[in-house]
C-alpha cells in the first residue's frame, strides 16, 4: 500500500512514524516548507496524548526536552485568577492527572522528525496543488513544481488552509450542483473557508535569564507560571517550556462582534507592545508584570474551521488541523491530530488490511474520530468563553455583584467547576477507547456486519454503535 502525506507538521509526522513500521506500508511525507525553522513558541500536551508517543517509544527523548512532570499523579495545574481589577481574586485550583506537559514546538517537532524511520522519506519544497482521482481508485498528487506522485491513499496533514480540503471540498460541490443539489454545493464551499474567532493571541517568549533577578527580589515566583488569568474579553497564561529555559507567553484578546467576521490582513504580525498593554489597561499588577519582559509580541488572528461533515473521499483523508482547526482553549489541536494520525495508521496496520479495504478503514476514522474531535472543539469554543467572561451562564451574573463579595466569590468558584467539567476529558478518559471502538468497528466491517457509527458521551467517552 503506497501512501502519501501532504504536510510534515505533528499530525503528519506521527502518522509517518507509526505507518512506517508497517512492512506492508510504503509511506512518504511531502512538505511545502523548504526546511522547518527553529521558530515557534510553545505547545504542551495531556496525559492521554503523552501515553500513546509513550507507545511509540517517544517518551524518553520527549522527557529531555520537557521540565514538566509526566506521571499521572494528582497535581495542582493551573490556578484560576480573576484579573480584570485592580485586585485580582484567585477562585479555583485546576486539578489534573499530570501536567500540561509543555515543550518548545521546534524541539518537539524534531524530536519526531529523529523518530521517523528512514524508510519515510520526507521530501521537502513539495507543495501540493490538487489531487485527481484516478479511474483505478489510485490518487494522483499534483505538486507547484510541475511533478506528480501516484498513491493508494492520500492523507490531508496540511494544516487549516489545507489544499487537500480544498480539493476535496470542491470536488464535492461540483457533484452536488451536477444534480441540482445548488444549496448544499454552496455550503459545501463555504465550510471549505477558514473561520475568524474573534480572538487574537499575542504571543512571545521570554528567556528565564531575563526573569531571574525578579524571582531572586522576590517580584515574581515560578509559581505564577501556572496561573491563567481570566477577565472580561480576554485570558493569559506563561508556562515554562524548552527545559525551563524559556517562558512561553500567550495574551487572547477576544471581540465577541467580530465572531465569524473576515479578518483582515495577514494572520501573523509583529506589532507595538501598546497594541497587546491597552487589550489589558486595567488588569491587576502581576498581570502587568509579564507584560514588562515581552519587547515584539507576534499577534495571531485565530482561526477555526467549521464542522465538516467528512473527513474523508475516496482515497483521500484529512487529519489535524486541515480537518478540525480549533481554538487553543483546551490545549488540545495538536493533540487531536496526533491522535487522528495514531488512529488511522492503526487500523492501516491490522494484517488483514489491503487496499481494497481503504474504504472501510476511512469509514471507520470518520465514523469514530469526527465526531470525537468535533466534541474537543466545541469544548474549546466553551473554555473560550468561560476564560473570556463571555459564557451567557456566568456573564450576566457576574456582571450584576461587586468585586471581592461571597456573591461573586460563589459564582467564580461554579465557573472554576464548569471549566473543570469541560476539559477533564483530556486527563481522564484514555485515547484507548476510541481505538478500540474503531478495531471492533473495523473488523465488524472487515466482516460485512454492516454499517457502523459511534457515539461520544458527554463525559467524553466514546463507543461503537453495533
Ligand atoms: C496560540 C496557539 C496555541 C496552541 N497551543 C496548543 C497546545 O498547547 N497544544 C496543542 O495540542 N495544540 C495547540 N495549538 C494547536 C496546534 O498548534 C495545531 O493544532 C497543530 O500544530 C496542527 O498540526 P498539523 O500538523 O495538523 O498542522 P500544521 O502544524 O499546520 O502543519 C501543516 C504542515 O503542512 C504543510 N503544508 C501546508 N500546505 C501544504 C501543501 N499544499 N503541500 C505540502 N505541505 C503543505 C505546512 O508547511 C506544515 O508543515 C495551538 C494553536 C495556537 C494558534
Amino acid at each position: 500500500m503506497k501512501v502519501l502525506i501532504c504536510g510534515g507538521g505533528i499530525s503528519g509526522l506521527i502518522g509517518g512514524i507509526v505507518m512506517a513500521r508497517n512492512p506492508n506500508i510504503s509511506v512518504e511525507i511531502y512538505e511545502a516548507a523548504p526546511e522547518f525553522l527553529p521558530i515557534g513558541a510553545g505547545i504542551g500536551i495531556w496525559i492521554r496524548v503523552w501515553d500513546l508517543l509513550a507507545k511509540l517509544g517517544l517518551s524518553d527523548d520527549l522527557r529531555s526536552k520537557t521540565a514538566s512532570a509526566t506521571t499521572p499523579d494528582p497535581i495542582d495545574a493551573l490556578i484560576f485568577r480573576k484579573s480584570d481589577q485592580p485586585e485580582g481574586v484567585e477562585f479555583y485550583t485546576l486539578v489534573t492527572n499530570g501536567p500540561f506537559i509543555t515543550f518548545h514546538r521546534h524541539d518537539f517537532q524534531q524530536t519526531l522528525i529523529q523518530h521517523l524511520p528512514s524508510s519515510c522519506k520526507m521530501h521537502h519544497s513539495k507543495r501540493l496543488s490538487t489531487y485527481t482521482s484516478l479511474p483505478n481508485g489510485k490518487i494522483r498528487a499534483y505538486f507547484e513544481d510541475g511533478t506528480q506522485v501516484t498513491c493508494d491513499l492520500l492523507i490531508g496533514a496540511d494544516g487549516i488552509r489545507s489544499t487537500v480540503r480544498d480539493t476535496m471540498l470542491r470536488e464535492k460541490a461540483a457533484k452536488h450542483a451536477d444534480v441540482g443539489n445548488f444549496e448544499d454545493a454552496y455550503q459545501t464551499l463555504v465550510a471549505n473557508q477558514p473561520l475568524w474567532s474573534g480572538t487574537m493571541c499575542y504571543r512571545g517568549l521570554i528567556p528565564m535569564e531575563k526573569v531571574k533577578a525578579d524571582i531572586e527580589k522576590g517580584n515574581l515566583t515560578l509559581e505564577e507560571c501556572h496561573i491563567q488569568h481570566m477577565g472580561k474579553n480576554a485570558n493569559l497564561i506563561v508556562y515554562p517550556i524548552a527545559n525551563g529555559s524559556m517562558i512561553n507567553f500567550a495574551a487572547f484578546y477576544h471581540q465577541p462582534d467580530k465572531v465569524g467576521s473576515v479578518f483582515e490582513g495577514p494572520w501573523v504580525q509583529n506589532v507595538p507592545k501598546e497594541e497587546l498593554q491597552a487589550a489589558y489597561a486595567g488588569w491587576e499588577p502581576s498581570v502587568q508584570k509579564w507584560m514588562k519582559f515581552i519587547e515584539n509580541p507576534s499577534r495571531w488572528a485565530i482561526h477555526t474551521i467549521r464542522p465538516l461533515d467528512t473527513y474523508v473521499a475516496d482515497g483521500v483523508a484529512l487529519i489535524g488541523d486541515a480537518a478540525h482547526a480549533m481554538v487553543p482553549h483546551q490545549g488540545s489541536g495538536a493533540g487531536q491530530g496526533i491522535e487522528d494520525a495514531y488512529f488511522i495508521a492503526t487500523l492501516l496496520s491490522n494484517p488483514a488490511v489491503t487496499v481494497r479495504d481503504i474504504p472501510k478503514v476511512l469509514a471507520v476514522y470518520d465514523a469514530v474520530r469526527r465526531p470525537f474531535a468535533l466534541d474537543v472543539c466545541r469544548r474549546s469554543h466553551l473554555n473560550g468563553s468561560y476564560y473570556t467572561m463571555n459564557n451567557p451562564d456566568f456573564k450576566y451574573r457576574l456582571a450584576e455583584t461587586q468585586a471581592g463579595t461571597p456573591e461573586q466569590e460563589k459564582i467564580l468558584k461554579e465557573l472554576g467547576v464548569a471549566i473543570k467539567n469541560n476539559w477533564e476529558w483530556a486527563w481522564t478518559v484514555p485515547f484507548d477507547d476510541n481505538m478500540e471502538a474503531g478495531l471492533v468497528m473495523l473488523k465488524r466491517m472487515m466482516n460485512n456486519v454492516g454499517e457502523q457509527s459511534a457515539v461520544v458521551q458527554d463525559n467524553g467517552f466514546v463507543s461503537a454503535v453495533l
